[in-house]
């Protein structure tokens, strides 16, 4: 890889991409996301993701998958989908992976054949490894990839660069930035500072966040965010860059001093967070 610059994400530039509904704008042109997540075993995740789609910025969440129920139950705005990606009806994009278990796969490849962005986390991530980065090749819409360090390193087992997590987070340029090269897609590398990079060379650090994040579903309520973003239109670069100084600002704003937080209090404070930004 050659040398890259790397920008650090500021609050000002930040709040010049989040998205604003013009006068004429509605739930549809506000974008819609699409939310393939969660299963039987673990319905939790959907819920989150849907906590974090709901607050990124599009006019509406569209939800697809096993968990239908508890995600209407907790979030009655969105709306549901009895057929897969595929078939769902209008959405900007896609959110596939958090907690999808046996279901990730088929998710996973339906939307992947869709024409819009995908966003894809964790089991779908794990899928992604093991099918390899031609899975991607060929789509009309870019893919944003948002791996923790261990998901990082089945990544790169992937395209046959064997490491293990502790690597990743001790080298993250390196790792976020092979794997944009590998497969082709922009990548979100989470960890203690989130890095993001894009397969054309760019790369971006954020540093808002707080060890309060690693807590369970924390990462759930962020792709969510991102997809969210994605579906307003923003490139994966901008949408991952705004998710993740977002997300940090919210666990500050969630944890005050300094106390235990829990992913759906990420997902809460991400309203005065993104207010933080623009007031
Ligand atoms: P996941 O492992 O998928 O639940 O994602 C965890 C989320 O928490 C990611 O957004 C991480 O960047 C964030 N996170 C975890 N640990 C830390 C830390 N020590 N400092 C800042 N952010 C963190
Ligand atoms: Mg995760």
């Amino acid at each position: 890889l050659p040398p890259a610059p790397v920008e650090a994400l500021q609050g000002a530039d930040v709040a010049a991409l989040l998205p604003v509904p013009g006068t004429e704008s509605d739930k549809y042109r506000r974008g819609v996301v699409g939310v393939a997540a969660g299963s039987t075993r673990y319905p939790g995740a959907a819920l989150l993701a849907v906590a974090g789609a709901l607050r990124g910025g599009a006019g509406a969440v569209r939800y697809t998958g096993h968990a239908a129920e508890e995600v209407v139950r907790r979030h009655p705005e969105t709306l549901i989908s009895d057929a897969g990606p595929a078939r769902a009806g209008r959405v900007q994009a896609w959110v596939v992976g958090p907690g999808g278990g046996d279901g990730a796969e088929h998710a996973l490849r339906e939307a992947l054949d869709t024409e819009v962005p995908v966003l894809a986390d964790a089991d779908a991530l794990t899928e992604l490894a093991r099918l390899g980065p031609d899975l991607l090749a060929g789509r009309p819409a870019p893919t944003l990839l948002t791996p923790h360090a261990g998901e990082a390193a089945r990544l790169l087992a992937g395209v046959g660069e064997h490491t293990d997590a502790e690597t990743v987070a001790a080298r993250r340029l390196w790792a976020a930035r092979l794997i944009a090269a590998r497969y082709g897609a922009t990548v979100l590398l989470k960890g203690s500072t989130t890095v993001v990079a894009d397969p054309e060379g760019t790369v971006r650090v954020n540093a808002t966040g707080t060890g309060w994040l690693g807590t369970a579903g924390s990462g759930d309520v962020l792709s969510g965010l991102a997809g969210s973003l994605l579906a307003t239109g923003l490139t994966p670069l901008d949408a991952a860059s705004a998710a993740a100084h977002l997300h940090g600002l919210a666990g500050r704003h969630a944890a005050g001093p300094g106390a235990p937080i829990t992913a759906l209090d990420i997902a809460d404070a991400l309203r005065p967070a993104w207010q933080s930004l623009t007031g």
